[in-house]
């Protein structure tokens, strides 16, 4: 580890996330690749407003959400002061809630199913805004969690580029906790690379240093930047 930058204390929001910048920097110089291929998403789920405010006087633009609902009611004042403001949709989404999503948000990470391929191309065609999505695979195959599994991965993928058009960008996967991540992400890349995919939105807090060197271009990281959470909204 080399020395951080003096501005990079852990006391303040906008000295954890340059203390953040320059992992990721460092990451990506182990592994040959450019910091600026990474993007950072301020995950600020349960956080409110001002948390947001002061990572946006920290320069911090793209944000992440888990829930449609949280989005809405955080953004719409600040996006007037930030029209650069990204807003990522990261948690699980009902097609009741399609609609709402694509109004409010710039991209999808989320898209696991048919029906839910089915609804945002609808809504796409609708609306006239189509967002870049992200396709989540549940690579540790919990039955728990979202995701498509991996060994449907590259028929879902055909079917929401192909048939129904939709912008596919890359994939996303969240490893299972107990489990070493690296093998997760290394998975994720080889599906992506497979399908000509070439964005990969992995890493959170605990690892995104590895996400990193493993290749990903979106790290989702909450806690190590606005604190810890009282309660762990579901993934
Ligand atoms: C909450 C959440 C994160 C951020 O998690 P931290 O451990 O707080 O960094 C990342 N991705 C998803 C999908 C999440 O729900």
């Amino acid at each position: 580890m080399t020395q951080l930058p003096p501005e990079a204390s852990s006391a303040t929001l906008a000295g954890r996330l340059a203390a953040i910048r320059q992992q990721i920097a460092e990451a990506a110089a182990t592994a040959q690749r450019k910091a600026a291929a990474v993007t950072l998403i301020a995950v600020a789920k349960t956080f409110p407003a001002e948390a947001v405010i002061e990572a946006l006087a920290a320069g911090q633009r793209h944000f992440g959400e888990n829930r449609v609902q949280e989005g809405m009611a955080k953004y719409p004042a600040l996006r007037e002061i930030h029209p650069d403001l990204v807003l990522h949709l990261i948690g699980p989404l009902q097609t009741n809630k399609v609609k709402q999503a694509v109004a409010y948000f710039d991209v999808i990470h989320t898209l696991d199913r048919e029906s839910l391929a089915e609804e945002l191309a609808r809504e796409f065609a609708r609306s006239g805004r189509r967002l870049p999505c992200f396709i989540q695979v549940n690579t540790g195959e919990e039955p728990q969690k979202a995701g498509c599994a991996p060994q449907d991965a590259d028929a879902f993928i055909a079917d929401c580029r192909d048939r129904l058009k939709l912008p596919v960008i890359g994939l996303m996967c969240i490893p299972p906790a107990e489990e070493e991540p690296a093998p997760h992400f290394a998975l994720l890349h080889k599906i992506a690379k497979r399908n000509g995919l070439d964005q990969l939105s992995m890493g959170m807090s605990s690892d995104f240093d590895t996400a990193v060197m493993l290749g990903a271009t979106h790290v989702r990281v909450g806690s190590a930047i606005f604190g810890g959470r009282s309660y762990s909204a579901p993934a």
